[in-house]
């Protein structure tokens, strides 16, 4: 048995890093901070005319976002009071944010054919996936057998939810049916991207930053020296080294769902974190990353996952109804891209 762990050893120490007008441009100076969050690593570059919190303040969003709305393991959360109401007969109604977050699941659900599901909690908690990353209970790890897989997928699945908007209401309400459970692990770290970008376009001050959460990031504004914005994506075969480089100017949200991310060994068999929802193991598409350009940072993130689930040919689909760029690694290799993602990617010789 074998663990993997996604954190570099620095990251479980903030680093904060300063440069004083080293840009070019004389007043702009830029401010660089690593922390985790979400379970994973949070790097931030912001270049500012004026040095305020604004990385204390992006770190603080990001964790706010989890204790307050997202995460389905803290009590804190409006997501884990949501799932403790399963099974009870009764209808809870959802914050403003919570609603739209669910409601754009339910259509990413629909729109892929449930090979992405926000309600695949309970086989994501037999998986145990969360402790694989934080190296619990890997020890022990055992491949949940046929019949609680069946169980736990009986209760997953969007038709374990209703949604309901009434006429005229930002906030739906929402009820569960018993042991179904919500998990947005795979929408979440894109869903951090937007709160931010909705922070940095609020604060005149910042002229540009680069935000990576997880496998998710986000460029916004522009470099003091002008060039573009490179985001480097991960060569599966071997994480530490890039397959390639995306050139990007502007607003960007790009996410990477990879069987190389997070995953245990077992019996010589690599179970990794992304499932499919029609068999409750990991999906097994031809596949080893997507990496998906959406207009936001649910979509990018959401579409990732699904695109995975999918493999290339749908996947392909999938990402252009949605107007988004994908890049698509199979296992042996080879690239295949939307035409608009082959303009901004250089392959690294
Ligand atoms: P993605 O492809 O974006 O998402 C995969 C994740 O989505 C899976 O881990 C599973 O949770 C879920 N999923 C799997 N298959 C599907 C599917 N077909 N459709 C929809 N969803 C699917 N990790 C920890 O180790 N400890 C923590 O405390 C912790 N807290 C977190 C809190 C929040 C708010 C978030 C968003 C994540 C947290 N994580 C934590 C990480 C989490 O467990 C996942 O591993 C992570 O979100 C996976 O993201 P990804 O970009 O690698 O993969
Ligand atoms: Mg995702």
């Amino acid at each position: 048995m074998k663990k993997f762990f996604r954190q570099p050893f620095w990251a479980v120490l903030p680093i904060f890093m300063l440069f004083l007008g080293g840009c070019g441009q004389g007043k702009v100076q830029e401010i660089g901070r690593v922390d985790t969050a979400m379970g994973t690593v949070v790097q931030q570059t912001v270049y500012v005319t004026e040095m305020g919190k604004q990385t204390e303040d992006i770190l603080s969003l990001i964790l706010e976002l989890e204790e307050e709305t997202l995460s389905w393991r803290l009590e804190t959360s409006e997501l884990f009071q949501v799932n403790a109401y399963a099974g009870s007969g009764r209808w809870v109604e959802l914050s403003e944010e919570l609603s739209r977050i669910l409601e754009q699941c339910a259509k990413l659900t629909e729109d892929s054919g449930g090979a992405f599901d926000v309600a695949l909690g309970p086989v994501a908690r037999l998986w145990n996936i969360d402790s694989w990353a934080a190296g619990l209970h890997t020890e022990s790890f055992q491949v949940p057998g046929k019949q609680e897989l069946e169980e736990a997928l009986a209760q997953s699945g969007m038709e374990q939810l209703r949604l309901e908007f009434l006429p005229g209401e930002e906030c739906a309400d929402v009820y569960l049916e018993e042991g179904a459970a919500l998990d947005l692990g795979a929408v979440g770290k894109g869903l951090a991207l937007d709160v931010i970008s909705r922070y940095l376009e609020a604060d005149a001050h910042v002229t540009g930053a680069v935000v990576s959460v997880g496998g998710s990031v986000l460029t916004y504004g522009e470099k003091p020296d002008g060039t573009s914005w490179r985001v480097g994506i991960a060569n599966p075969n071997n994480s530490s080294v890039n397959l390639g480089i995306l050139t990007l100017t502007g607003q960007w949200y790009i996410s990477t769902s990879g069987d190389y991310e997070r995953y245990v060994e077992s019996g010589g068999v690599r179970y990794h974190h992304i499932l499919d929802p029609a068999t409750g193991y990991p999906a097994d598409s031809g596949l080893s990353s997507v990496t998906v350009l959406a207009e936001n940072g649910l979509l990018s993130d959401g579409l990732s996952t699904a695109c995975f689930v999918l493999g290339r040919e749908r996947g392909m689909a999938l990402a252009q109804q949605y107007g988004a760029e994908a890049l698509f690694v199979e296992k042996d290799g080879e690239i295949f891209m939307t035409p608009g993602m082959e303009a901004l990617f250089q392959p690294v010789e």
